[in-house]
């Protein structure tokens, strides 16, 4: 992989210093000038969606579709949303009444951070970092971005693109492997977005305490689905293997398992052949409608636990190393201990893990790290309320799986493995602020209150 696209590491610093010193020049305090920005960077989008879509060919075999519905219609409801309510998030609010303390004017604000590193993965590389720029901006933050080294051709159009469209001064695209990364995360930042990985996660949140920087950890994790008999079964095989064949199973929300009653296992089978059959007609490899895995080394990685581990396949399990395919692949009657079962997967492979009933299913959970979704198929409010009552995860998605981290209003965000913090909206816009309280006592105040607390205090038992 070529590399002569990273930014010399002796340029970090310089970048670092640029983005400080455009912060502090006050230009981002303009709702005006935050808004032009805004408007900026959904040009950026609007103007350069062929070039997007073109390099996300090239870095991940995306078909078109994926790009705009992953990528590109999450940022444009971001963009929406800071521009229309900048004006609503930024403006000072009024403390809650209270009779001693009115006199006082004691208000809330929502102040800007300064500059804010994002450290994006992959997967979805225009949305991870486009979407909380918008946030970013409507802060009034600067922000440096640091792409994904593993998507060379999107990182190269948004280090050529960032500086076309936005401020030259407040907006940076850092690009570069461990090294580059390393030495960005020496420097201190005012607010720091990791989005990837638990391992690296863990890396940048020691970095950030040597600063004290506050951190949004955006992780990932294993996603159960819990399917109840009393479900529609075609809708839950259709939208659970959509979630897992779309962008190849590389999205943080993809359903990596599904624990079904034993006795209804034939049945959920069967119906996620023939949604199969329907997705790809013609086979997966040559379709229009399937991606590919990011690098051989992941591709490898994968097609290693789908072989170590000793369930049935259902379909799938073929690969091709050095296209970077793996075929959408369903593994039936896997067990808990199998390879499949451990790490993350990140790719298109399904495992099906039969159990006795739902307390079983709750159980093997609770047994696990915090995933960022629980999803549960079926028509009853009872099972689906009981399966969420009882175990904790980042989201609680009924009959659905993916979609919600588009849904507007609704924030993304881990727990415990799967991370900390909230992503997009008005709650990316509070992760990159912080409130700083005001408030104004005038001088009456002393003779009619608080005069009290001045030395010298009256001797005990007296009234105040
Ligand atoms: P990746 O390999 O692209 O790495 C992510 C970022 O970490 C890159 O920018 C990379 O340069 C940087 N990095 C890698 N090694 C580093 C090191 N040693 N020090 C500093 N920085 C380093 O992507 P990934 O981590 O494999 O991404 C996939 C993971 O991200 C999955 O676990 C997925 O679930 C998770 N994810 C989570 C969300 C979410 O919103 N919670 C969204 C997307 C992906």
């Amino acid at each position: 992989m070529s590399t002569s696209f990273y930014t010399p590491i002796e340029d970090i610093p310089q970048i670092h210093k640029r983005a400080h010193d455009a912060y502090r020049s006050g230009k981002l305090k303009s709702i005006a000038y935050r808004k032009e920005q805004i408007a900026q960077l959904g040009y950026l989008l609007k103007d350069n969606e062929q070039r997007f879509c073109d390099a996300l060919k090239l870095d991940l075999g995306r078909p078109v579709q994926d790009t705009i519905f992953f990528d590109f219609a999450a940022v444009y409801v971001e963009v929406k949303m800071a521009y229309d309510n900048i004006e609503k998030w930024t403006r000072s609010q009024r403390a809650e009444f209270s009779f001693n303390f009115f006199a006082m004017g004691p208000r809330l604000r929502s102040e800007p951070k300064g500059v804010i590193l994002g450290i994006a993965p992959f997967n979805v590389p225009v949305f991870m970092l486009l979407s909380p720029l918008a946030g970013a901006i409507a802060g009034g933050n600067a922000m440096v971005l640091k792409p994904s080294e593993q998507t060379p051709a999107t990182a190269q159009l948004l280090a050529e693109l960032i500086p076309k469209y936005l401020d030259r001064d407040l907006f940076h695209v850092i690009n570069g492997g461990v090294p580059e990364t390393t030495k960005v995360l020496e420097l201190k930042w005012d607010h720091i977005l990791y989005t990837g990985n638990g391992r690296v996660g863990r890396i940048v949140a020691r970095a950030a305490a040597e600063h004290l920087t506050p951190l949004t950890l955006e992780l990932g994790g294993k996603n159960p689905v819990v399917v109840d008999p009393k479900c529609d079964v075609q809708m839950a095989a259709r939208r659970i293997l959509w979630g897992r064949v779309s962008n190849a199973g590389q999205i943080c929300l993809s359903p990596e398992y599904v624990l079904v009653p034993e006795h209804f296992q034939d049945k959920f089978v069967e119906a996620l052949q023939e949604v199969y059959k329907s997705f790809y007609p013609d086979g997966p490899r040559n379709s229009d409608s399937y991606c590919r895995i990011v690098s051989e080394a992941h591709t490898k990685r994968i097609k290693n636990l789908i072989d170590q581990t000793k369930g049935t396949i259902v379909f799938g399990g073929d690969a091709d190393i050095a296209e970077r395919y793996i075929a959408p692949t369903v593994m039936r009657d896997v067990r808990l201990d199998d390879p499949l079962m451990g790490e993350e997967v990140f790719g298109p492979v399904l495992s099906i893990v039969p159990v006795k009933d739902v307390d079983e299913a709750i159980n093997i959970i609770n047994e696990r790290d915090h995933p960022l979704a629980v999803y549960v198929f079926s028509q009853d409010k009872a099972f689906l309320n009981k399966v969420f009552d009882n175990t904790e995860s980042g989201s609680a998605i009924a009959n659905e799986t993916v979609i919600s981290c588009g849904v507007p209003g609704i924030p993304m965000g881990g727990l415990g493995e799967s991370g900390y913090g909230y992503y997009t909206g008005k709650h990316m816009f509070d992760e990159f602020t912080h409130i700083r309280v005001s408030l104004n006592n005038p001088g009456w105040v002393d003779k009619i209150a608080f005069g009290f607390r001045f030395p010298p205090y009256k001797p005990e038992g007296e009234k105040q």
